[in-house]
This record gives C-alpha cells, sequence and structure tokens, in this order.
C-alpha cells in the first residue's frame, strides 16, 4: 500500500464537503475515515429516529464523497469488525493504515473530542482540530464577547453578530429600525384552529435509506421512537429543497405563530431544518441568506424573518459559544439541587395530561418537537417536578433527530432546567397550565383544569408551579424579574400552601399524571 499521509476524520454530524478538514486533502495521499458505531446510540438510549437520521445521511454522504474521487474507510454498523466504539474503531485503523498525520474538523460534542485526542496521543500521530467554519462565530471571538461582561445575554451577542456580518441591516441601523420584533409575533391559531396547513417537506426513503431504517429497527428495537413516518431530509440536496419549502410555503407565518401549538400537527410554520443544519448539509449563511432575499423581495414580513434569523445567528451561535467555553463543568450544573427521577413515561408518551401525550408522541413518531413544546411543555414539567437536570440532558439528547450535545446540553440545563443558576437566562421559566392553554387548545381535552391548583381536577402543571415557587422562595426573592411571582405566592395562606404541598407530592410519587389503563 502507498505511504497514507493524512487520515481525515469525519464525524455523523460534519457531513460537508467543503468542511476546513478536507483544505488540502489531495486523493494520491490522504483518506477519508467515517465509521457507524453503537456507542453513539447508546452512550444514551437514541431514539430510533435520531441514529437512522445520522445514518442514513453518513451513508449518503460516503457515497458523494466516493463519486467525487475521494479515497475512503468506512465501518458500517454491520460489519464484523465493528469495535463499537470511535475511539476503538479508530485505534484498529490507525494500526491498519497507518497514517502519519490525524485532521478533523473540530467535534460538536466534548467527549468525542477527548476521546479522539487520547486515540491520537495513544498512537504518537499529531492531530490537527481545524476550526468549524459552518459557524459565523469561532469559540475564540466567543470568548472576546464574554470577556468584562457581568452577565452573558443573547441579544447583546445577537446585535454584535447582526452588525458584524450585516444581517437585516441597513447601514448601520437594524432593518425596519427595531431589533426585534417580539410584540408582533407569538399568538396562538384561535379557537378556529390553523386552517390550512402547507404539508412537511417529506422525503420518501431511497434504498440505501431503507437499508438503514431496517438495520436501526433490528439492532436498535428495544431503543424508544419508531420508524413508520421516517421523512428527513438525508442528503444536501434534499435539505436544500426543504430549505426553499419553508421560505416559500411557511416563513411568511412563522414569527406570528413561533409559539402556537395545535394537537396532531407537529409541523406548523416552523422549518424543520435543524437536524439539516446540525448535520451540516445546511450551511447557516446560505439559510439566512435565503430568509433575508425573501423579505427584500417582499415575500414574507420582516417581523417574521427577524424571529427567525434571531434563531440561527442569535440562539444557534451563542449556546455554542456557551457549551465550549464552559464545558466540561457545565454538564454537571445542578443549581436548583433537583433530585427527582424523570418519569418513565417520558420514554412512552404513557401519561393522561394531554399536552404532555402530544408532545411526546410527536417525539416518538418523528424524532421532533417545536421549541416552544420543548421549552414550556416536556421542559417546564421536569424543571417544575424537579428532575435531576443530567436525567433530563441524556433524554433530550436521545430523543430529537437534531440532538448533538453543544446545542442541547445549553438549552437544556441552561434554558430549560437553570441548572446553570442563571448563567443562560435571566430566570427560571415557569408557568401554570394556562400558559399552555394561552397557547392551544390541549387543555379543553384534557381530563385536568388549568385554572386550579388543588382538588382532584388541578392541573400538575399549576400544582407544581405553585410548589416550585413555595420550594425556592429564598432563591427567587433575591431575583427582580420575578418579583410579581413571589408576590403573589405571598398572597397564598398555610392551609392553601398545605394543600398544594400534598398534591404535588402525590405528582411525585406518580399517583397523577401517569395514563391507566
Ligand atoms: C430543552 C431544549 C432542548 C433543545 N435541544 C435542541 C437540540 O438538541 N438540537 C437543536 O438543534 N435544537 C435544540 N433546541 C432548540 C430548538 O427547540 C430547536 O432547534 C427547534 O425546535 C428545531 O426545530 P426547527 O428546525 O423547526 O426550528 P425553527 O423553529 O424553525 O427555528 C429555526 C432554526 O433556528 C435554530 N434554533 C431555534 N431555536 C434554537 C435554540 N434555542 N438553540 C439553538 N438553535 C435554535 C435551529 O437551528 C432551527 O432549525 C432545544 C430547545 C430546548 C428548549
Ligand atoms: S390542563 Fe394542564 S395537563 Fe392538561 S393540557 Fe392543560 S396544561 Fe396540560
Amino acid at each position: 500500500m502507498a505511504e497514507l499521509r493524512t487520515l481525515v476524520l469525519v464525524l455523523g454530524d460534519q457531513l460537508d464537503r467543503e468542511a476546513s478538514a478536507f483544505d488540502g486533502f489531495d486523493a494520491a495521499v490522504d483518506r477519508v475515515w467515517m465509521a457507524e458505531v453503537a456507542e453513539e446510540s447508546t452512550h444514551v438510549w437514541s431514539s430510533q429516529p435520531r441514529t437512522a437520521v445520522f445514518l442514513a445521511a453518513m451513508r449518503h454522504f460516503a457515497k458523494a464523497l466516493q463519486d467525487a474521487g475521494r479515497p475512503l474507510s468506512y465501518t458500517r454498523l454491520d460489519a464484523p469488525d465493528n469495535a463499537g466504539s470511535l475511539a476503538a474503531q479508530l485505534a484498529q485503523d490507525i494500526a491498519r493504515l497507518r497514517p502519519s498525520q490525524l485532521v478533523m474538523t473540530a467535534p460538536g460534542d466534548w467527549r468525542v473530542l477527548q476521546a479522539i485526542k487520547a486515540v491520537a496521543a495513544g498512537a504518537g500521530l499529531p492531530l490537527d482540530v481545524r476550526e468549524d467554519r459552518h459557524f459565523y462565530v469561532t469559540v475564540r471571538e466567543f470568548v472576546a464577547h464574554a470577556r468584562g461582561r457581568k452577565s452573558l445575554r443573547l441579544e447583546h451577542f445577537y446585535r454584535e453578530q447582526r452588525r458584524r456580518h450585516q444581517v437585516l441591516m441597513d447601514g448601520d441601523e437594524p432593518a425596519g429600525g427595531q431589533w426585534n420584533f417580539d410584540a408582533d409575533n407569538r399568538e396562538s391559531f384561535g379557537a378556529a384552529g390553523p386552517g390550512f396547513l402547507p404539508p412537511r417537506a417529506a422525503f420518501e426513503p431511497d434504498a440505501m435509506t431503507r437499508e438503514v431504517l431496517a438495520l436501526v429497527a433490528e439492532r436498535f428495537a428495544d431503543h424508544p421512537g419508531r420508524l413508520e413516518s421516517f421523512a428527513w431530509p438525508v442528503t444536501r440536496e434534499q435539505a436544500l429543497q426543504s430549505l426553499d419549502a419553508f421560505i416559500a410555503e411557511r416563513l411568511p407565518l412563522f414569527g406570528r405563530y413561533q409559539d402556537a401549538m395545535w394537537p396532531g400537527d407537529p409541523w406548523l410554520y416552523h422549518s424543520h431544518l435543524s437536524a439539516a443544519l446540525n448535520l451540516k448539509l445546511l450551511n447557516p449563511r446560505e439559510v439566512v441568506a435565503a430568509a433575508e432575499a425573501a423579505w427584500r423581495a417582499g415575500q414574507a414580513p420582516l417581523a417574521s424573518v427577524e424571529g427567525f434569523i434571531r434563531q440561527i445567528l442569535g440562539w444557534r451561535e451563542y449556546v455554542r459559544g456557551i457549551y465550549w467555553t464552559r464545558m466540561p463543568a457545565y454538564a454537571d450544573g445542578n443549581a436548583l439541587n433537583a433530585t427527582q427521577d424523570l418519569p418513565a413515561w417520558y420514554w412512552t408518551g404513557a401519561t393522561d395530561m394531554a399536552c404532555l401525550r402530544d408532545a411526546l408522541a410527536q417525539t416518538l413518531s418523528h424524532g421532533y418537537a417545536h421549541h416552544i413544546q420543548r421549552l414550556m411543555v416536556t421542559g417546564l414539567y421536569a424543571l417544575m417536578l424537579g428532575v435531576q437536570p443530567q436525567q433530563v440532558h441524556r433524554w433530550y439528547l436521545a430523543v430529537y433527530v437534531d440532538a448533538v450535545e453543544w446545542v442541547e446540553l445549553p438549552n437544556t440545563l441552561g434554558m430549560s432546567q437553570y441548572a446553570d443558576g442563571g448563567l443562560m437566562g435571566s430566570k427560571p421559566y415557569v408557568a401554570t397550565g394556562r400558559y399552555i392553554d394561552r397557547m392551544g387548545p390541549h387543555c379543553k381535552g384534557c381530563r385536568y383544569d388549568p385554572g386550579q391548583r388543588t382538588g382532584e381536577r388541578a392541573c400538575p402543571y399549576t400544582t407544581l408551579y405553585w410548589d416550585f415557587l413555595m420550594r425556592h422562595e429564598a432563591l427567587l426573592a433575591a431575583n427582580p424579574r420575578m418579583a410579581l411571582q413571589v408576590k403573589n405566592l405571598a398572597r397564598l395562606d398555610a392551609p392553601e400552601r398545605d394543600a398544594v404541598r400534598a398534591r404535588a407530592d402525590a405528582i411525585r410519587r406518580g399517583e397523577v399524571g401517569a395514563a391507566h389503563g
């Protein structure tokens, strides 16, 4: 065999032929390395849709590399000599291929970076970890942004990026004279419902994807989630089609209905682009440019376009900065000392709470739920129940097709569970069932009543909200953004407090909330 100069490592969420790892690639002396390993589906109990998205996209990408003439060592999950983990597989392949150096784009997961560094060191090989150009902001730039600030807030960061990258700007001023159009967004559908909704951009699995679906169904038969309705984009071409369809059909109403929920319809006016973005099938710059162009062409209102761009140029970049500047300690955060176990029905959907049942059912069927369902239905319940945040994190990392740790962990531990003590958000996101009642009609079909906090029909969210305020009263009283909520709590007399506590205890013992029969 000719001498191998470089082994270029490509992970399942690095499916971009223009990635920095390929800079200077020479097919005569370099080779690409990819591996499907069981550990990536078992270190958390990864759902079947999530594993299938990764494997199907990896196989299509491998084919594209081969078609482009790039030599490739690809280990399939069912290969007889599969070593089972990225580290073991890489060590085995280094011994066989004997490269002089390893090159990769910076991975999205701290655990994986440590594992690969250890293999390289063990083999005595130089490892060149290159900047991930997919993102607008490097980790170094994020550090510079954070330096000297007492608190990190999205809004400062986001405005800085708008200016720097000249996105939605008219000269030095934000387009339309405002940075933020939240006040125009976030309606519910009202009693009449959403009416006609554009169908989701769905992709019939081809032979390669069908092979993956069969493999996942067999190999991970006891893992959560289902594959019958699998229709995610798994190639760059499909991802671009999804983007086009979103811009033309959904973007105009994205902002207005960003927070709305409707039973049985997971897709609404969201983009469903997160998996394609996180696998690097799409570049955020092309997504942001397409949204801005739609506004400039008069095809979508500014409020919607700004709301959408803020998620990508703002939140997505911001959480990555938090992750890479705070790991590994960040993953252990538990500022509220929460110790409860995650209810077992999070993995099955078997709850009698209508809002949760719906969010869990679609999560298991599609590996998808939109942001407000994640934050204000599944996340809110776990927060107020007092679930240990690392269990919540493992659930979110397992069930969603877009789940990669750099984006999942800060959203879960920080934004949703307040486990970082307020680094990501200035206060815990807590609310009664009335919030869910405002954003959709679930409560109308539920055995519980969002307006009641005690008694047999009390909505568990409402009970747990008051219980949460009581349990953390001292901490919350010190937070000016919680002043109104703490003031309302002061109106509860001792018998009412006891009744709330008793009902919350029954919920924690599992006597309320699980579906029976
Ligand atoms: C507890 C919790 C866990 C989450 N876990 C993940 C995760 O594992 N992977 C993931 O990509 N997103 C995660 N999010 C963020 C957000 O919920 C999803 O990005 C979004 O629901 C994906 O659906 P969509 O593509 O239709 O998004 P849209 O509503 O159409 O938004 C457009 C895009 O903006 C980006 N975006 C939106 N909100 C966020 C955010 N808060 N952080 C980072 N990017 C954002 C995504 O790339 C998304 O595709 C999580 C949020 C919460 C509250
Ligand atoms: S009453 Fe409570 S549990 Fe039932 S749907 Fe409304 S918020 Fe959810």
